[in-house]
């Protein structure tokens, strides 16, 4: 497959015809790409392999940027703090040590544009599933309760720690403090 760097020049998908059979139907697949950027994310490519015959299709999309591990702290004091706006990149790790909770880094292979208060939501939806774990239910109640207080504007304050090792992550507010990685 033809690879070299004029396949970068511009943003016009290159179209390669491959061997690899296309699993649905068996026909050649056709191979897709093209490098592109997006918001937040900076440059990607876009990976495609499509079948003509029955339009099978796998899209996959790559960061191409990495940037030097860092950790984001922000320090969360009242209600409308929690409308900030943040990326999480794929490898971001997110935890509020206040309230022992932590979300690991998704799936999603773009990453993520959220809010401080999206994160903790996915923080209450990950606790309604642990409900039945053998973890104290009592405690798994409070801090349920305690984050939906939180949601709905008790001015609790707490801290927004976003450890990402591949440093694309950020959190639109001036009062970010950002801490590298030792070397
Ligand atoms: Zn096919």
């Amino acid at each position: 497959m033809p690879m070299t760097d004029d396949v970068y020049d511009d943003e016009i998908p290159k179209e390669f015809v491959t061997e690899t059979p296309c699993p649905s139907c068996g026909e050649f697949l056709y191979f897709i790409f093209y490098r592109t950027n997006i918001t937040y994310e900076e440059a990607v490519e876009i990976e495609t392999f499509f079948c003509k015959k029955c339009l099978y299709k796998n899209t996959q999309i790559r960061q191409i940027d990495r940037r030097e591990p860092k950790t984001l702290v922000f320090q969360v004091r009242n209600h409308d703090d929690l409308r900030t706006v943040l990326y999480r990149s794929p490898e971001a790790k997110i935890s509020i040590p206040e309230l022992e909770a932590d979300i690991e880094p998704g799936e999603i292979s773009t990453g993520e544009i959220t809010t401080v208060e999206g994160i903790l939501s996915q923080i209450l939806d990950k606790l309604q599933l642990l409900d039945d774990d053998d973890a104290s239910p009592d405690d798994l109640k409070a801090i349920r309760e305690r984050i939906k207080r939180i949601i709905h504007g008790n001015g609790e304050t707490f801290t927004f720690v976003m450890d990402d090792p591949m440093g694309k992550s950020r959190i639109n507010s001036g009062r970010v403090i950002t801490l590298k990685h030792e070397g």
